[in-house]
């Protein structure tokens, strides 16, 4: 279980230690440099004289999703400047990963940035909505935007638009906080939207980034293009100014679909998918972290389900994987 991270052995120094002026790093007491004993080394020195300080590097905070059924496996959260994939079977609903995580995050009073690719951003909010998630107030207030990137400027995709008063009302609600862009194939014009889209948050501010889904966003731009695009998102957004992605793909196991063979570039991946064996005829869903880097994960998988008003929650079953398969009697704990 989860340990305490400030063990007085590795973090207590002694009060010998000598502290380099540059790097501000315990200077290794076996160091044979022959360099100035106020240094570490000889570009530490070197530096010293031409860029007067480092600031010391910045320690990753940790963050959780405030999604249960994921939490549950991340005992210690993982580094707020990750780039999360979630990968999700169909009919296991990885898009409401992507609608609790922005909800949650909203909750905790932080700023979200909706990239809505697979789906129109009305479609998108609708599903908070159905939550009983009143995005409403953050949209007025600006902490919500949203990028769309499905309906390339053609309005007439929104067929629906006037036959109902709640898509009137959500089209007013989003109308200043929506910018469209025209042609998503072009990697170059969303990253110029993403970047006029943040241009109004403050340094210090922790953004999440939500993109649903990358696949969608793949069979718009080539393969190689969208690689980059993720590659450049995670470098010049997670790493430089410490904003979570999450980015949701759907995986229908043909192996051939964005993003196949880049699991290299995420620093998290979260398996959703359909078990079969754990009880006959009916297909539990389940969650398991695949990945994470720099945390303590549980790589057990974990039966869910999406519930109203609560989001995706742990779900007991009587029988655990391993023995379901030879028990045919396995049964969903009732009540
Ligand atoms: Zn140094």
């Amino acid at each position: 279980m989860m340990q305490d991270t400030s063990d007085d052995s590795t973090t207590e120094r002694n009060d010998d230690t000598e502290i380099c002026e540059f790097c501000t790093l315990p200077i290794p007491k076996n160091s044979t440099n022959e360099t100035d004993s106020n240094y570490c080394c000889s570009v530490c020195e070197e530096h010293a004289e031409t860029e007067g300080e480092l600031v010391p590097l910045k320690k990753s905070e940790y963050i959780n999703t405030g999604i249960d059924a994921i939490d549950s496996s991340l005992p210690q959260g993982f580094p707020r400047d990750s780039l999360i994939f979630i990968s999700s079977e169909p009919g296991t609903r990885g898009k409401s990963v992507i609608v609790e995580g922005a909800w949650r995050r909203l909750e905790k009073g932080e700023k979200v940035l909706l990239l809505a690719c697979s789906d129109p951003p009305k479609m998108l909010l609708k599903q908070f909505i159905a939550l009983e998630w009143n995005v409403f107030p953050y949209l007025e207030n600006g902490d919500l935007k949203i990028i769309d990137c499905y309906s390339e400027g053609d309005t007439s995709q929104d067929l629906d638009s006037s036959s109902n008063a709640w898509n009137s009302h959500i089209d007013k609600c989003i109308s200043s906080n929506k910018s469209v862009v025209s042609d998503p194939g072009q990697a170059s014009q969303l990253k110029r939207k993403i970047d006029a889209t943040l241009e109004y948050t403050k340094s210090n501010e922790s953004i999440s980034i939500f993109i649903d889904s990358i696949t969608v966003m793949g069979s718009k731009m080539r393969d190689v293009t969208a690689y980059k695009f993720l590659k450049t998102m995670r470098s010049e957004y997670c790493k430089n100014r410490g904003f979570t992605i999450f980015a949701n793909a759907n995986y229908s196991g043909s192996g051939e679909e964005f993003p196949h063979e880049m699991e290299h570039i995420f620093d998290g991946i979260i398996d959703l998918s359909l078990n079969p064996q754990i009880i006959p005829g009916i297909l539990i869903k389940e969650v398991r972290i695949r990945k994470i880097r720099a945390a303590m994960s549980v790589r057990d998988a974990k039966n869910f389900e999406i519930i109203e008003e609560d989001g995706m929650k742990l779900i007991k079953t009587e029988n655990k994987r391993e023995d379901s398969i030879e028990n045919e009697d396995a049964k969903l704990k009732m009540d």
